[in-house]
Parts: structure tokens; sequence; C-alpha cells
């Protein structure tokens, strides 16, 4: 279904129209987009069934944004929006990255200062120019230059979360080449890194030597709708730059060395060169091509096979560190690592009770739709205004709503669940008398990051001890990619949570726990759970991105509190 991709143009094509000066169309576009974007049925068959008219029936949709999405539909792609984007001086791609910056504030950065870019704006602020702008002020001139710090170190890092569409339409278009007998994604991107720097695909085809086919293969890699620039174009490897300035390549290689290139490309490095030195003291010769003794390739299609030849235990490329996986797999003692199946719930997202987008049972339904036995209502609490959190009484009407739609369940159950507030003395922001009803209890911090060490951490320790805490989400409030972490002692926040019996939480749209401190924390014996964080349902999915933290940080079901039928 491409109706998000087409809501995301429709939104841009509004956000370009915002930063000129046309009255109303704007407004259009965005209600088109949130429209489309919540439309249950895909957009090709409305427009299947009735052309045009099915289409103007769409919320906000009029006949000039109608033709606009059948275009979408008939090329994949819309001119107007290209013809907006070239004739912008204003970069809006990378202008709205930095955390504060919405449209309306690039617009008066632009019709003040000039601003089209990144550059400009790290210049104005050097010139202290953009705090004296209405509505900025010093505060928000140091929310900004920290956060273009904090992109600046991390560009040209991907999160895979913000990539895996571009992935899966690479996966699609060379999978649907007959010739291709082995696909896969290599590199960090395979060992599901926190970060990616570029995205490396491996295809396998019979016979190399084939032109018509390496041809017909590269070409279709390099000829992609979203390529930007093609880096290199050959017989065995072809790079790409698309959108958002990422790279990928593309390797092609005989079946017969399959397992090899992959167990190569994969990586890390780390882990390859200690695997070689195994070869070596083997009396093997171990490369992309395959594992060879003197001339003769002994394996080389089969990626198991090979570490298997090696006296090893196939080793999950999560794993692949050379952090102590080597050894482990030596002795056969990797762990049984936690799948995406073993989870049976997911303990923290958001309804429109708060800041969510969807009902309580819609949240629930899609819960279901997943295979989980139940889900954690985990909506805020009163001190954070701007999400509209819950106080006493409105939990308490929450719960009623909660029970109600309980007995329409069989085999499923929502629980009702709190993100409570850690004030800043650690103090919660819900009375016991109402913690008590909860089925279950999660506390945050979401005010005063700034907060020295030793206070943030007192803080968080105080909240802690209130007896019916259950879950510490986003320990270290930092979001992977966008913003650091707050200043806080985890060990001593692991320590406090094994003394208390609390699961501290691997949130997935954060990265928070990330994998070492994760690691930490199974070996002090702490049990961790795993949530999306939803908004939106269409969110829940998500949880997968913390699924591969777990993996990395080594965690097996039973390390997983929501791995569990009953928390
Ligand atoms: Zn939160
Ligand atoms: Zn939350």
């Amino acid at each position: 279904m491409k109706n998000q991709e087409l809501a995301e143009l429709l939104f841009e094509i509004g956000d370009f129209l915002d930063l000129g000066e046309v009255p109303f169309k704007p407004d259009a576009y965005k209600k088109a987009a949130i429209a489309i974007d919540s439309l249950e049925e895909d957009i090709f068959n409305v427009y299947k069934k009735d052309g045009i008219k099915g289409l103007e029936k769409i919320n906000g949709v009029g006949k000039s944004i109608a033709l606009k999405i059948e275009e979408f539909i008939k090329t994949g792609k819309i001119k107007y929006y290209k013809e907006l984007k070239k004739e912008s001086p204003i970069n809006l791609e990378e202008l709205k990255m930095v955390e504060g910056l919405g449209v309306r504030k690039i617009k008066k950065l632009w019709q003040e200062l000039k601003i089209r870019n990144l550059k400009d704006l790290e210049k104005a602020i050097e010139d202290h120019k953009v705090s004296q702008l209405f509505g900025f002020g010093d505060k928000t001139e140091k929310n900004i230059l920290e956060s273009i710090k904090f992109l600046r170190q991390g560009q040209g890092r991907f999160v895979l979360r913000d990539i895996l569409e571009e992935i899966e339409k690479v996966e699609e278009k060379i999978k649907k080449i007959k010739e291709v007998v082995s696909f896969s994604i290599a590199g960090s991107a395979r060992r599901k890194k926190e970060t990616i720097g570029d995205v490396d695909f491996l295809v396998a085809i019979k016979d190399v030597s084939d032109k018509y086919v390496v041809e017909k293969i590269m070409n279709t890699f390099a000829q992609m709708d979203s390529v930007v620039k093609i880096i290199a174009k050959g017989e065995t490897k072809t790079s790409i730059k698309i959108k958002n300035n990422l790279n990928m390549d593309l390797r092609l290689v005989s079946q017969s060395s399959f397992g090899a290139a992959l167990q190569y490309f994969t990586g890390s490095k780390e882990h390859n060169i200690a695997l070689r030195r195994i070869a070596m003291k083997k009396g093997y010769k171990l490369n992309e091509y395959g594992l060879f003794r003197g001339e003769a390739k002994i394996e080389g299609e089969y990626e198991e096979k090979i570490y298997e030849r090696l006296g090893l235990k196939w080793i999950p490329p999560e794993l692949r560190e050379n952090q102590g996986e080597i050894e482990m797999a030596i002795k056969n003692e990797l762990p049984e690592l936690v799948e995406l199946e073993d989870i049976k719930g997911d303990l923290h997202c958001h309804t429109n009770w708060n800041g969510g987008k969807n009902s309580i049972e819609e949240l629930a339904k899609e819960a279901i739709n997943l295979g989980y036995s139940y889900i954690g209502i985990n909506d805020h609490t009163k001190s954070l205004k701007i999400e509209n959190g819950l106080d006493e009484k409105r939990i308490k009407e929450q719960r009623k709503e909660i029970d109600i739609l309980n007995k329409s369940f069989k085999d499923f159950k929502i629980l009702q669940g709190s993100e409570v507030d850690i004030l800043a003395d650690g103090s919660l922001d819900i009375n016991n008398e109402t913690l008590k009803t909860l089925d279950y209890v999660s506390i945050s911090v979401h005010s005063g990051f700034k907060m020295n060490k030793k206070d943030m951490t007192k803080r968080v320790l105080k909240a802690m001890d209130n007896h019916y805490v259950k879950i510490l989400n986003h320990p270290t409030g930092m979001i992977v990619n966008k913003r650091e972490g707050y200043n806080i002692d985890i060990e001593a926040i692991i320590n406090k949570a094994l003394k208390n019996n609390i699961a501290i939480e691997i949130n997935s749209y954060r990265g928070d726990l990330n994998s070492q401190f994760a690691k930490l924390a199974k070996e002090r014996g702490v049990k961790l759970v795993i949530n999306s964080d939803a908004h939106d349902k269409k969110e829940l999915k998500n949880l997968e991105f913390g699924l591969y933290i777990a993996r990395r940080a080594y965690l097996t079901k039973n390390d997983i509190l929501n791995t569990y039928e009953k928390i």
C-alpha cells in the first residue's frame, strides 16, 4: 500500500507552499495528506473502483489534488512536487531535521535572515542573529545549535527505521529478476547496528560471465526512481546515491561464492580478522570467494558451512563484533537470541486519551493482528501538559473504558498502565491510591534534562523506590541520532532495578537503552522490556528495532518481561 508515501508527498507540497505566500492552498494539501494517511483502503483501489470521482470523495481532496494523486498512481511521482522543490531556495529536508524547527520557524529564518540550509543557520547563530528574532530567543538558539552539532556528528549515519523502506524497495526490485538466485542485505544493516553508514546488498546469479544478466541487474539497481547519482557502475559492483544522501552498493557474485561473500561483506572487520586467523591456524585460507585449502575451494556457497568447517556454530549477524561471540561459538555456548515471535505484547503505547492518534480499541485490534496476547496502555500523566497527560480522575475514567472493552475479547487483554512522570524531586505526579488501581506502573523523565549527574541519578533512584513501579521507561533520555541522553549513573540505576525488581525498557523508537547497557543489565540479572512507544497504531510494528538492540545485547527470551504470557 502506497498511502503513506503519497501522504508524505502531499504533506511536503503543503510545506513548500507554506514557505511561499500562497494562501489556503497549503492547508488543502495537508488536510488531504492526513485523510489519505488514515485511509483504511488502499488508494490504488479507490482509484481503480471510481477513478477521479472516488478520489474526490476523500476529505480535503478537490479536483486539482485528485489529478495529482492520479499522476502518482500512474507514474509513482508528482511533477508539481519536483518543481516546487527545485524552485525553492530553501533546503527544507535538511532544516526540518533540526529539533524544534518547523516550517513556520524555517519560513521566518528565510524571510528575516535569508537562511537556506544548515550552513547558513550555523553562521547566523555564530553571529547571534537568530536569538534576536521574534519567537526564538537565547534558549531556542542554544537548542538549535546543540541539535546541529548532534546532526553533524551523526551526519552520514542513518537509523535503520528511517531507511528500511528504501531497502525493501531494492529487495523487491532485484528479487523480481528471474536470474537472481540469492539476495541478501549485508554490512552493518545486516548486523542491525544502531546507526548505519551505507547499505550493502549482495546478489548471486549462476554465472557471472553472463553479460546480459549482469547488465540487467546493474541497470535495474542504477535506474531506480530514488537514485540521485550513480557513483560507479561496473560488472561486479554498482554504487548509487539516493535521496537523503544515502549510499547503496550492490555486489554481484556467483552462487558458488555467495556464502563466503555474505560472511565477508557482513563484517564486522574485527569479527572477520578473528575468523581469518582461526582459518589460518587450521591451514585454510578464507576470503570473499570461499574457504580454501591450497588451491582447492572447500566451501563457498553457504555461510553456515563456512563457520562449521572452522569448528564454530553459525553466529547471528547481530553478534559479529568480536566481543566474545567467537569464543562462545567454539564452545557451543551462544545464547538463543530473542525473536520477534517471542514477544507476547507491547507495554508502552499511547492512545488519543493523550498525544496518541488512535483509540484504545483501535490499538488493541492492531495488537491482536500482530498476534499479541496483551497490550499495555501507557498514556502520559498530568505534568506532561503538552501531551494532555491524564490526572487521577481521567485515569479512573479510562479504567472503565478498558474494563468494558476487555469483556469483548477472548484470549486477549488490555492492561492499563501509565507512563507516570518523574518530577524534579523524584516524586511521582500521580498519587499512590491511583497507582494501586493500575495493572502496572511505568515511570519516565520528560523534563529537566539539564540536571547534573548526581541530582538526576538521585531523582530517578528515588522514583524507583515507589513500590508500585514495575518498569523504568527510556532510562537515559537519548534518541539515537537525534538527541543525547541526560547525565545519569546508569550502573546505579541497574543496581536499583535489581534490588526493587523493576524492568528496564528498551525503547524501540529512541534506541534507549542501547545494547551495551542492556547487556550490562542482563549480566546483573535485571529484566528488560522491549516496547514500541507507539503514538499511532502503525508504529506498533516498530518494536522490531528494539528487538535488534536486545539481540545485539545477547538477550534471550527469558531476559525479556514481555515474552511472558502474563507480566
Ligand atoms: Zn516517554
Ligand atoms: Zn511514551
